[in-house]
């Protein structure tokens, strides 16, 4: 089996860029994902705050897959740059003339010793997986007061925002329910800082204070005893590392990340220990396989790995994709414009917009987006939904 391009993953991804190329006339485009489930994974932020079901953020992959689009589903398991072949568990081959890589991201939980077992307990949640996130909200709701930690890596997460969007829907609960005055709230990263675009850093930071949130930077979570109930964490700092076990009452984690295991082995992965595939930051081609792009969470373009992101990628790929069969130069390029809407408490959202130089890049005219707003609450929880399923996936926005 031959086809002029192959998609793999159809996720945020892989259907933008499949729509896309049908809109532009493509006729011979295969998609290979094994999922039978799409999800809107921006969604799970709100289950894991209460404010939305996992439900709402699931529809069949068959109702997502462009119409005239092959959809193999199946895993990709192998892929051979060289002979451009890709290869499924089904043992499908399916050769190309170029590839859109677009895969995402997997849960590293065995990176972190004791992690796996913790998030099995009645004690720890977490917002990254379609399973996890309802309970993240039923062991905010039932908590009384205690030792609440939140914890994320240093090393590239999709969006990175989300570790304390958790931390503070869950305090803003605790507020009204008076919870939060007999609560120690941790959050710790690895991260050097809460974010790096100063200006809204600031405003998280004045976040941080109102609900009494202690923080600890360059914090890595190393080792969970669940048993014991304690989150070990090693801090970097002018003495060197420092180990410290945190007892928790409540743990939501953000796992490590990394490229799924078939991209890591393959040929095209890069250096980075994660597996990431290297891109050219602005024309989203792979460095050394100029028939290869590859675009959302599992490339290396050093921006937020987010849906917005993906979204102002994926008109860029169709494009030099298109150029690349025609043999023409290629026309488009990304600046890395992505977002995070920060959920600063229900009903409040801090939407930070920004690219490459890490400076606000506000997409809304007229509106001051460096304060946390109402409006903004309103856009996350039912218009960027509403977006992402109507339009963003039909290539239109
Ligand atoms: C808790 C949480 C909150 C988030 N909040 C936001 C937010 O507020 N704003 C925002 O913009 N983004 C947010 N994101 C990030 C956003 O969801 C991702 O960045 C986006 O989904 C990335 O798209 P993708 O296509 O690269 O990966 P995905 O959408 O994850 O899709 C990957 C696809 O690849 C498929 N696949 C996997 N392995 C294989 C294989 N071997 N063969 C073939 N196919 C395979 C999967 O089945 C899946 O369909 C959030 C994510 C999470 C988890």
């Amino acid at each position: 089996m031959r086809h002029r391009i192959v998609i793999v993953g159809g996720g945020s991804a892989g259907i933008s860029v499949a729509a896309r190329l049908r809109r532009a006339g493509e006729d011979d485009v295969a998609l290979v994902d094994p999922a039978a489930d799409h999800y809107y994974q921006p969604l799970w932020t709100l289950v894991g705050g209460g404010a939305a079901t996992v439900e709402r953020s699931r529809r069949p992959q068959s109702s997502v897959v462009p119409r005239g689009v092959r959809w193999l589903q199946d895993a990709a398991v192998e892929i051979d740059p060289e002979a451009r072949r890709v290869v499924t568990a089904g043992g499908a081959r399916l050769g190309y003339d170029v590839l859109v890589l677009c895969p995402g991201i997997e849960m590293a939980w065995d990176l972190v010793p004791g992690l796996q077992e913790a998030v099995g307990t009645p004690f720890a949640a977490s917002n990254y997986t379609a399973d996890l996130a309802p309970k993240t909200w039923e062991l905010v709701r039932r908590f009384r007061g205690g030792r609440a930690v939140f914890a994320a890596p240093g090393s590239p997460i999709k969006c990175p925002g989300a570790p304390q969007k958790a931390a503070y829907l869950a305090c803003d609960h605790w507020q009204r329910t008076g919870a939060l005055a007999a609560a120690e709230v941790t959050f710790a990263t690895g991260a050097g800082g809460i974010f790096g675009v100063p200006e809204f850093a600031r405003v998280l930071e004045s976040v941080v204070r109102r609900y009494g949130i202690e923080t600890r930077f360059s914090s890595e979570l190393v080792e969970v005893d669940p048993a014991a109930r304690e989150a070990v964490f090693e801090t970097s700092g002018p003495e060197g590392k420092q180990r410290q076990a945190v007892p928790y009452d409540l743990l939501h984690v953000a796992p490590p990340q990394r490229a799924p295991a078939f991209v890591r082995e393959s040929p095209l992965a890069g250096d980075s220990p994660f597996g990431w595939v290297p891109v050219d930051r602005h024309t989203l081609r792979h460095v050394t396989h100029p028939e290869v792009f590859s675009l959302g969470d599992v490339c290396d373009a050093p921006t937020s790995k987010t849906g917005a992101a993906v979204r102002r990628q994926a008109p860029v790929v169709v494009a030099n994709v298109l150029a690349t069969l025609a043999g023409r130069p290629l026309p488009a390029r990304y600046d890395g414009s992505a977002a995070c809407p920060f959920t600063t408490a229900r009903g409040k959202v801090l939407l930070a917009e920004f690219d490459y130089g890490l400076a606000p890049k506000p997409s809304i005219p007229f509106v001051d987006t460096t304060r946390e707003r109402t409006d903004m609450w309103l856009l996350k929880r039912y218009g960027l939904p509403a977006f992402y399923w109507g339009a963003m996936l039909r290539g239109r926005g």
